[in-house]
């Protein structure tokens, strides 16, 4: 797509008011278009001479659209078992293969996991494309684009979804390219478009101000990363069962530029936050980075991890693994308490989705409130030791 102007521009400067990106310069009585442009389409219309045109490159779609069937699901797996993310999207990908009248699948791909099968069909699928070999045990970058590339050559899906964690948010984008198809990244919504039949992928956009719906209208497979714990995990119904698709793999271990020497784990209970059912966030309102004792000391009494405010990580009170909220980690705890924390969109659009929210803040006007399930106006300070001890008593009798 190219946007020009035509001589027939009067230089009017209309144009160069509306576009959102300052991409109009005005040079002498001509409207000139810089590279800053993104083609949004904003001047088009507004030209009172028509003088703006946005030319559509000729389309060189040559795919068979008809030819792809079927909602995937990545199942990522970690230490043995499957990531809750592929299981929670396999209840979203259900619904969505049942409207489309298609198969759900789960990919599994790693090296002595033929039993997490059933997990996979216990969750919704009604199929499994199983890849296992000594080269793929672990996630890494060459072995798995390869595979899932060629699995989406041979069998060709009509939707792939997958979890946006750190091994998704690599491997999506890969593949996606690879076989010429887009992506929309970090959706926190998926539905139909009803008037194509197309999945309608939502995400937030312009820094969360505004929800975008994104439709892959030319090319398949339509393909997403989504947020873990967006979606609730259904109950794995174990009486289900299906089929069972074994494919080679074709990688070899010198296609693979990376070789795994260690695993560190970083990330102790306290910071499992996509998995934990109770978790006690701190913000701003503690007011010291040593009043994150209390809420470590909560979370440990609850058996729960510890969350933070981007205010919190931002100044240095915690790392960056444990913020959530827009810019951070998607939560939906059963339980979720906000300390110190005041209810910025942003922070809510990560923990909106938990069971139970309750709120301590020492402003009873603070939006978090508006959302809390429970409210306790007051000093953090002091209320978390009394919290934390009534409910060691309560757990110890
Ligand atoms: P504040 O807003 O300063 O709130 C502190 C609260 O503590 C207040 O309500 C106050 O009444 C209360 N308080 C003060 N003292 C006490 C006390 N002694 N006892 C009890 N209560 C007390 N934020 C996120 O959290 N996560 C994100 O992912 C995120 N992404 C962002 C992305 C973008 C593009 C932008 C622009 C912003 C993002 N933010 C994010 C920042 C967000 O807008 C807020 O600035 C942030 O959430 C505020 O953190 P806070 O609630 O800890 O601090
Ligand atoms: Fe600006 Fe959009 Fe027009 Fe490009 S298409 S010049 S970005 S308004
Ligand atoms: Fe020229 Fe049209 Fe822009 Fe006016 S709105 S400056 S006529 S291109």
């Amino acid at each position: 797509m190219a946007v020009t102007v035509t001589q027939e521009c009067i230089g009017c400067g209309v144009c160069e008011q509306v576009c959102p990106f300052g991409a109009i310069e005005m040079q002498g009585s001509k409207a000139f278009i810089t590279e800053a442009c993104t083609q949004c389409g904003a001047c088009v219309g507004v030209c009172p001479v028509k003088a703006i045109q946005r030319e559509d490159e000729a389309k060189q779609v040559t795919m068979d659209k008809t030819e792809y069937r079927d909602v995937w699901v990545f199942v990522e797996v970690a230490e043995g078992k499957p990531r809750s993310v592929g299981l929670e999207l396999l209840g979203e990908g259900r619904k969505l293969a049942d409207f489309m009248g298609q198969n759900l699948a789960g990919v599994l791909i790693g090296n002595n996991i033929a039993e997490l099968t059933n997990e996979v069909f216990a969750a919704g699928a009604n199929k499994v494309y199983l890849v296992e070999a000594d080269e793929l045990a672990h996630y890494n970058t060459d072995g798995y684009t390869a595979t899932f590339t060629d699995l989406i050559n041979t069998y060709k899906p009509s939707v792939i979804l997958m979890g946006a964690t750190n091994d998704g948010r690599d491997l999506g984008p890969r593949v996606a390219c690879r076989v010429g198809t887009g992506l929309t990244a970090d959706c926190t919504g998926l539905g139909i478009d009803e008037a194509t039949g197309l999945v309608a992928w939502t995400r937030p956009a312009f820094g969360g101000n505004i929800m975008a719906t994104i439709l892959c209208p030319e090319h398949r497979p339509q393909m997403g990363t989504v947020r873990p714990s967006v979606f609730k995990r259904q109950v794995p119904d174990y009486t289900r069962s299906g089929e069972i698709v074994r494919v080679a793999s074709k990688v070899k271990s010198q296609d693979i530029r990376t070789k795994l020497i260690d695993v560190l784990k970083v990330c102790t209970a306290s910071c499992n936050l996509e998995e934990a059912e109770i978790i006690v966030s701190g913000g701003r309102g503690l007011c010291k980075p040593e009043n994150f004792t209390l809420v470590e000391e909560l979370a440990n009494v609850l058996g729960g991890a510890v969350g933070a405010s981007r205010a919190a990580v931002d100044a240095g009170w915690k790392p960056a693994i444990h913020q959530i909220g827009q810019t951070g980690k998607t939560v939906g705890p059963k339980i979720y308490f906000a300390c110190g924390i005041s209810g910025a969109i942003q922070h809510m659009a990560g923990m909106s989705s938990s069971d139970i929210i309750i709120a301590i803040n020492k402003d009873p006007d603070a939006p978090i409130f508006n959302m809390a399930d429970y409210g306790i106006v007051g000093d953090v300070a002091e209320v978390l030791p009394v919290l934390t001890e009534e409910f060691r008593k309560i757990k110890a009798s």
